[in-house]
This record gives structure tokens, sequence and C-alpha cells, in this order.
């Protein structure tokens, strides 16, 4: 049988670590960790996401701090938004939810956030730092993808992994990851000839192309393990159900496999986790505190 990387149940794990964490060192500071969140228009998804990352601050004693901007707002007046939030010393995280609206310069935005404060890890410092494998904030989903792998003992070095996607946000960062863990990386993109033959000779697969299903059990070698990035939302064609599916066919490809993450529940929780985390080690920081969080950022 194959194994499910858990990772609600992994992140609820890691709460209960980190809300202790806090519960300890606030008694020395006088202060808990604090979050801001920027987020710009009113695509949907996003307003579920900043919900649920409000939610799990709340959970685990992080101060969140919620800047819900009209899509009118013009690019300066975000950008001293930033520079404010960067000054200001309740605060350790600044997060830009994305997407933003398109007539918006979203890099210039990123690389205006204090490197320090760049819980998303996307700001070119800490880019930049991760290439280098040198210790820094790092972007969450990746982050989270290396926790699933590590808390099965699933080993990166010497295996050959395959990343679908080369995205800023998730593919590029997830293979300078397991690359520094020593794993042998090959990347792929929209362009990449023969995908499947590629992916078949991977022992950890990496989907993150935002395409829903595209992989079924024909990419998948026996024994890989698979780690599902993509999140859909599918709607039956009387639109009265929707069902979330990644790029993984699921049900085609678990029998096949050693592990694999669902979704829901895989990546996705695990990404959520890996902001609490990067917002406490800015905190840590700030105030010198002694870490026990080194080990959860790749
Ligand atoms: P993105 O910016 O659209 O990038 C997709 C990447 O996949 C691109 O590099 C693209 O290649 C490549 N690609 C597209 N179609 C392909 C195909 N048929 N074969 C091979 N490569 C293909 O997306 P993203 O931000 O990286 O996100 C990817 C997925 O992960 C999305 O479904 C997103 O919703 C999900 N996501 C989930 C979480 C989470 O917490 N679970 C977090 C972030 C993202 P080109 O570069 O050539 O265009």
């Amino acid at each position: 049988m194959s194994l499910k990387l858990d990772g609600k149940k992994l992140s609820l794990e890691i709460e209960e670590k980190l809300k202790n964490y806090i519960y300890i060192n606030k008694t020395i500071v006088k202060r808990n960790p604090g979050l801001a969140v920027i987020r710009i228009g009113e695509d949907p998804a996003s307003g579920v996401y900043v919900k649920n990352k409000e939610k799990a601050c709340s959970r685990v004693g992080i101060k969140s701090f919620i800047f819900h901007l009209k899509d009118t707002v013009e690019q300066k007046e975000v950008e001293e938004l930033l520079n404010k939030l960067n000054l200001d010393n309740d605060i350790d995280g600044i997060l830009l939810q994305l997407p933003i609206p398109k007539k918006f310069d979203e890099q210039r935005l990123i690389s205006y956030i204090n490197p320090k404060k760049d819980v998303d890890g996307l700001n070119e410092q800490n880019i930049g730092k991760l290439v280098k494998n040198e210790p820094a904030m790092r972007s969450c989903t990746p982050a989270g993808i290396v926790n699933l792998l590590r808390s099965q003992n699933i080993t990166i070095e010497g295996k050959k992994i395959v990343v679908i996607g080369r995205s800023l946000l998730v593919g590029k960062p997830i293979s300078l990851m397991l690359l520094n863990l020593n794993g042998t990386v090959t990347m792929t993109h929209s362009k990449t000839k023969n995908l499947n033959k590629i992916c078949r000779e991977a022992d950890i697969l990496i989907a993150a192309a935002g395409k829903p299903n595209l992989i079924d059990a024909s990419f998948v070698k026996e024994g890989a393990v698979i780690i599902d990035v993509g999140i859909h939302r599918l709607t039956s064609s009387d639109k009265r159900k929707v069902r979330l599916c990644g790029d993984v066919l699921l049900e085609d490809v678990i029998p096949k496999v050693f592990a694999y993450t669902p979704v829901p529940g895989g990546v996705g929780p695990m990404t959520v986790t890996m902001l609490l985390v990067n917002t406490i080690y800015s905190w840590q920081k700030q105030f010198g505190l002694s870490s026990t969080l080194n080990d959860l950022l790749p």
C-alpha cells in the first residue's frame, strides 16, 4: 500500500511546536510576532487564502494585520505602504498575496519588501541566498515540500528528481532546495520534449505545472514518490458541485507509487505552516532568541 504524505497532520504537529515557542519567548520579548498581509482587488481565491492565513496565525499566537486594498489603488501607494511596514517594529513579516491585478509591477513590489521581513522568500536577496545555499527566508510551498519528504525520512541525496514547472514561486525554488540537498534535479517546462519519458526516470516527481490531471500512471516509475503541487477547482457540468484536484490523476497513480501527496491536504497546508515558520524566524532573529526552527528551513 502506498504512503500518504499527510500535510494536514504534519502542519498541525509543527503548529503545536510554534505555539509553544511563541508562548515561552513572548514573556522575554513582550510582544507576539506580527504578520502583515496585503491583498489587492477582489480575487475570491485570494480572499479564501488570506482568511486561512489569518486563522492559522491566530492558532499559534501570531498577530495578523490585514490590508485589503481596492484595485483602483496606485502602484506608488502600495510601495508607500510597504515602506511603512518595513519600518514598523511590530511587524516581522510582510506578505503580498499573489496574484495581484495585472496593472501592478509585481516584481517591483516584491523587491520593496525588506528581505528580513520577506516571509514569502521571493525577494531577490532571499532567492540569491537560496542559490548560494546560505541560510535565509525560504519560499513557503517548496520549503513545505521538503519538510513533507523529511517527515517520512524520504532520502533526497543521490535521488533522481524531476520538477515539472519553472516558476519563481514553485518550480525554481524547489529545484534549488533539492539540489542543495544533493538530489540530481531535472527541471522541465511547457517546451520540454518527451516529458513523459523524463518523468518516468524520476525517483521523486514534483508536479507544479498548474494543469489539472496532467500526470497519469504512464508518467510515473514504479515505487516513485509523487508530490502534487497543483490546486484546481473543477465544477460539475450542472455547476452544482465543486471538486478540488491537482496536476496528478491520483486514482491512476496511487497503486504504482511508494508515496504521494493528496489534494487537498498535502502541499497546501504546509505552505501556510511555512509562512508561520518564516514569520517566527524573523521575530526570533530580531530579538536574538535561541532557535529551534532552522531544521524547518531547507
Ligand atoms: P505557473 O506560474 O503558471 O507555472 C507553471 C509552470 O508549469 C511553468 O513553468 C510552465 O512552463 C509549466 N507548464 C505548464 N504546462 C506544462 C506542461 N504541459 N508540461 C510541462 N510544463 C508545463 O504556476 P505556479 O505558480 O508555479 O503554480 C503551479 C500550480 O501549483 C498551480 O496549480 C498553483 O495553483 C499551484 N500552487 C499551489 C500551492 C499550494 O500551496 N499547494 C502554492 C503555489 C502554487 P513555461 O515556463 O514554459 O510556461
